[in-house]
């Protein structure tokens, strides 16, 4: 075998290829490559699944110096299994996808199977077998998250050019948290963070000429995703909430405890709507006030929350001494997405004292829109905004960010090290909470420049209509319900037989109780087979809805951010779901429903002769 022609693996480490100087000469005391070992595959190679087959001797890959050279330098050969792939992919990656994911749900304990050595290998394998693993084991029991009948969570399509663009981010290999391993990388960040600064806030151009790329400020910080940068706003709320003062030298320095015993505090709170993400209840906890520091407020019947409920209760708070660290407005709930009235929750922040945070993690990309942008209306009196890149800035996951209104408001979390981020330095890992960071600002910055503000505009103002159109088919459907219609693209609603609305509609608080637990069942089954069956996936949440006496509500969550879901597929989601429902395996709770139903309707008819 050692001897066998036309290898893909005979660039020598020391040839052209090499990438440079250093550690070549380092290695270049090592063994010369010997042609049989190495990871990547020779371009012979048949695909895996049949090697050793014909010769009847599987070749093992080999852990060697050599290898370790090959394994940096060495391209896989063109006919091997990861080159045709990433060809596939590059050509058609929706039909790839659809090839490759199976569409019927495996059991995930069966996936576990495919997952359990627990010894990490001791003989390593040829690139193109893993390939073939990764292809067989874990791309096929992937979720085709991509596909326009995939409407059920957050995570959709991105658009094609994410792709390539991502591999120069990989290959350059930057590291964000100081400017000796990122250069121009840090600049295209700050840029980043000002344009979206720029899209909150609106601030003139000197302003960003001056603080953009000032070295001693940051406009926002850029982190993994929309929890990481709530916790960055909180973060800096918490720190400015129990700042330096005489003998104290900050709650960062000396922590929670003194500097409520200093400022003569009880406790700390962050307030928010009871649609709030679960991601600030992490935050409170982390940053040491725990998880009941996190007090929610009523919301009104549209999820949006009740400006004197909160005005109640951050009197409540201050007269038991609690400090109201900050007031978090949501723009765009998770699971309705609706939003705030940002505006007055502002004045309320300002009257109590507190640091305005707004989660727009979801609903932030709404500002490129000129029709929906009022919906937002308040936004810029926050004194942080989270974004998350990876939803609705169509960038790969890992992608979140926030901004402050206040250049200098970042720095009560500055922090320094001897060896990276030097006071005085670019660095923008002095004010994040993350190390090392990855260029994801790269794939920002050109969604941003590729699509730009027009490009987003029409992505937000085609998923609002199609909420909307999709509310009206789900109003035009007798056996249907609407639990909250869209306020921007996402929407509930569950099956509900036409005469169980009926007798709803006239149910006392029992009744509708009995008939929600029925109805919460059904919901439950239809969703879970629906999304077994793999041709389409909504998700599933509970709401409290007031119609129903604030009965827990188990109803199906849509969001529409995928450009390529049409009417036709939405219809065909409604259509299997209502034949779902006819299933035997739901046949004995829809008996009893629609006996509650009749009973209900009986009763209602009674007392209207009676009377
Ligand atoms: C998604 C989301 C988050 C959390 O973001 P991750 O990127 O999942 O960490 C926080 N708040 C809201 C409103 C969200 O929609």
């Amino acid at each position: 075998m050692a001897s066998l022609p036309d290898r893909s693996y005979t660039t020598q480490p020391q040839g052209t290829n090499a990438p440079l100087g250093g550690w070549q000469t380092f290695f270049a005391t090592g063994p010369r490559p010997a042609p049989s070992d190495g990871f990547p595959e020779p371009t012979h190679r048949i695909p895996l699944n049949v090697c050793g087959a014909m010769t009847g001797k599987k070749k093992s890959a080999q852990a060697s110096l050599e290898a370790m050279y090959r394994v940096f330098t060495v391209p896989e050969a063109p006919e091997s299994t990861l080159s045709r792939i990433d060809q596939d992919i590059s050509r058609n990656l929706a039909g790839f996808l659809q090839e490759h994911i199976v569409a019927i749900e495996r059991d995930l304990s069966e996936v576990e199977k495919d997952f359990s050595d627990y010894v990490i290998p001791e003989k390593p394998v040829f690139v193109s077998e893993q390939t073939q693993f990764l292809l067989d084991k874990l791309v096929a029991n992937s979720v085709h998250t991509a596909s326009p009948a995939f409407i059920g969570h957050m995570t959709s399509a991105l658009p094609y050019f994410m792709l390539p663009l991502s591999k120069i981010m990989i290959a350059l290999n930057q590291n964000l948290v100081k400017t000796e391993t990122s250069k121009a990388f840090t600049p295209m960040e700050r840029q980043v963070l000002g344009q979206i600064h720029r899209l909150v806030y609106q601030e003139d151009g000197s302003f960003y000429r001056k603080w953009m790329h000032d070295p001693r400020h940051a406009l926002g910080a850029m982190c993994s995703g929309g929890t990481v940068a709530n916790l960055t706003a909180l973060w800096v709320a918490r720190n400015r909430a129990f700042p330096a003062e005489g003998s104290f030298r900050g709650l960062h320095e000396e922590g929670l405890f003194r500097a409520l015993k200093y400022y003569g505090h009880e406790g700390a709170a962050i307030v928010v709507s009871k649609r709030g993400h679960y991601s600030l209840r992490k935050a409170a906890d982390v940053l040491g006030l725990g998880r009941d520091a996190l007090v929610p407020v009523e919301t009104d019947e549209f999820n949006r929350i009740q400006t004197d409920a909160l005005r109640d209760k951050c009197l409540e708070l201050q007269k038991q001494k609690i400090k109201i660290m900050a007031i978090c407005g949501v723009a765009g709930t998770t699971e309705t997405g609706n939003v705030d009235p940002l505006d007055a929750m502002a004045d309320i922040a300002r009257e109590f004292g507190a640091h305005f945070h707004v989660d727009a993690a979801w609903g932030g990309p709404t500002l490129f829109s000129r029709t929906h942008r009022h919906l937002l209306r308040g936004i810029e009196k926050a004194d942080s905004v989270t974004f998350d890149a990876h939803k609705q800035l169509y960038v790969p996951m890992g992608a979140g960010l926030v901004v402050f209104k206040d250049p200098s408001l970042a720095s009560a979390v500055e922090h320094h090290a001897q060896y990276i981020i030097r006071k005085g330095s670019r660095d923008l890992g002095s004010t994040t909470l993350e190390g090392s960071r990855p260029g994801m600002a790269m794939l920002i910055h050109s969604g941003l420049k590729i699509l730009a503000r027009e490009g987003y505009e029409i992505l937000i103002d085609q998923g609002i209509d199609k909420a909307k159109t999709f509310a009206n088919m789900i109003d035009e459907q007798p056996d249907f319900e609407l639990v909250t219609r869209p306020e921007l693209n996402i929407l509930t609603y569950r099956y509900c037989p036409e005469d169980v609305r009926q007798a709803l509609a006239m149910a006392d608080e029992l009744q509708a109780e009995k008939m929600n637990t029925c109805l919460n069942r059904i919901t439950k089954f239809i969703q879970k087979t629906q999304r077994e069956r793999g041709k389409a996936f909504v998700s599933r949440t509970r709401l409290e809805p007031a119609r129903y006496y604030h009965f827990p509500c188990i109803v199906f969550r849509v969001v529409l951010a995928n450009p390529l879901t049409t009417p036709d597929i939405l219809e065909d989601i409604l259509r299997e779901q209502r034949e779902l429902s006819k299933e035997d395996g739901i046949a004995d709770e829809m008996a009893i429903l629609h006996q509650m139903a009749a009973a209900v309707l009986k009763q209602n008819q009674k007392e209207a002769r009676q009377a």
